[in-house]
């Protein structure tokens, strides 16, 4: 007999703690500012150092709390029916839609990473994150999906089936495609933050939403941003390594296999999913850290490595020369790390 469904949805990965932010500050060269709410499923935190003189606060919340829910229910949100993905995904195959920059941007972005994957990253799988039950499509009996329900959503996953045409802002599908842009909009709504604070004239700032990170300057008192990754399990956030930004501006994300998952008699089902094979992804990768330039191919990259398993995700990362953390199960229950050498840079604070 099956076991009692259990399912654990912490809503996004709660990946990073922010060491940067417990610490009090006292008589220093600034002042920090923060922020937070909730956005895209997920909470958000901002940590501004000397905001402008001319911008309030109040002001700062209003057009941050804008900023962010017009990204997520006006664009990003497929839980949001008139979202401009929504739209899109009831739009009919084959007929052109003219899309905004933004969603035209991350879509380029997120194709480009399918190519580079392979298609282990591939925001068409949207029809399997639904079928496993992580999206918002609701199953009336949540267990695992037979093959042929499997083969059925695995039809329509396939990145080449959305053609983009920046040119002219169109798009089109060619086939029913779903498209789920969870592994990036984050990480892309945290660069839209990074860019408007940029423009304010903001020097030093942490930004984060549901774990995805954009770093600049420094804390009041010149120190660096001190992350912290945490221990892969499902249990009460453990700072399992921390790191130093060491004032530079730096995007970092992850994504791990262990906050949203459901098990069945005894297996555990996670909501990072394999559009190759249909199914989540079942191997010792747990945590996949990167650190780029942008938040949103930080945050797409978190998952493609996740998706692709440990040695793949290794062998990609050198290619790209990427700054990545690996933390992967090992054979006597433990966990082991692989580190490459553009990360360990920020694991030493000078
Ligand atoms: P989180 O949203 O928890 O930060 P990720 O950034 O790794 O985690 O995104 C995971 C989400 O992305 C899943 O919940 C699902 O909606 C979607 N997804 C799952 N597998 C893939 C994949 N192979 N490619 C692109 N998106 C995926
Ligand atoms: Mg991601």
């Amino acid at each position: 007999m099956n076991e009692l469904l259990k399912r654990h949805s912490f809503s996004a990965t709660f990946l990073v703690l922010f060491l940067g932010s417990v610490f009090l500050f006292s008589g220093g060269d600034g002042e920090i500012q923060r922020l937070n709410g909730f956005t895209m499923g997920t909470s958000y935190e901002l940590q501004i150092v000397d905001m402008p003189e001319d911008i309030t606060a109040d002001q700062l919340a209003i057009d941050i709390g804008e900023l962010l829910s017009g990204l997520d229910t006006e664009i990003f949100s497929t839980y949001a029916a008139n979202s401009e993905l929504s739209r899109f995904n009831r739009h009919a195959v084959n007929v052109p839609f003219i899309a905004s920059s933004s969603l035209i941007e991350v879509l380029l972005m997120a194709q480009e990473i399918s190519a580079l994957s392979a298609g282990a990253f591939d925001i068409t799988v949207g029809p399997l994150v639904n079928l496993w039950g992580f999206g918002p499509i609701v199953r009336v009996f949540e267990s695992v999906p037979s093959q042929s329900q499997i083969e059925s959503a695995k039809d329509l996953v396939g990145f080449q089936y959305l053609r983009i045409s920046p040119s002219n802002q169109e798009i089109r599908k060619t086939r029913d495609i779903y498209l789920d842009l969870s592994a990036i909009a984050k990480g892309y709504a945290v660069d839209q933050l990074a860019e408007y604070l940029d423009e304010a004239g903001v020097e030093n700032y942490f930004l984060e939403i549901g774990g995805e990170l954009k770093i600049k300057g420094t804390k009041p008192g010149s120190q660096g941003w001190v992350p912290a990754i945490e221990t892969p399990l499902d249990t009460a956030s453990q700072v399992y390594q921390i790191f130093y930004s060491r004032g530079e501006t730096i995007a970092v994300a992850g994504s791990g296999d262990y906050r949203n998952y459901f098990e069945e008699d005894g297996v555990r089902y996670s909501h990072e999913i394999d559009p190759r094979s249909g199914r989540p992804v079942a191997h010792s990768l747990a945590a996949a850290y990167v650190i780029d330039e942008s938040a949103a191919r930080a945050d797409a990259l978190a998952t493609t490595y996740i998706v692709l398993g440990l040695d793949d995700a290794i062998a990609l990362a050198k290619r790209q020369g990427q700054a990545v953390y690996f933390i992967y199960k090992s054979e006597n229950e433990g966990f082991e790390d692989y580190v490459s050498d553009e990360f360990a840079v920020y694991l030493g604070n000078n």
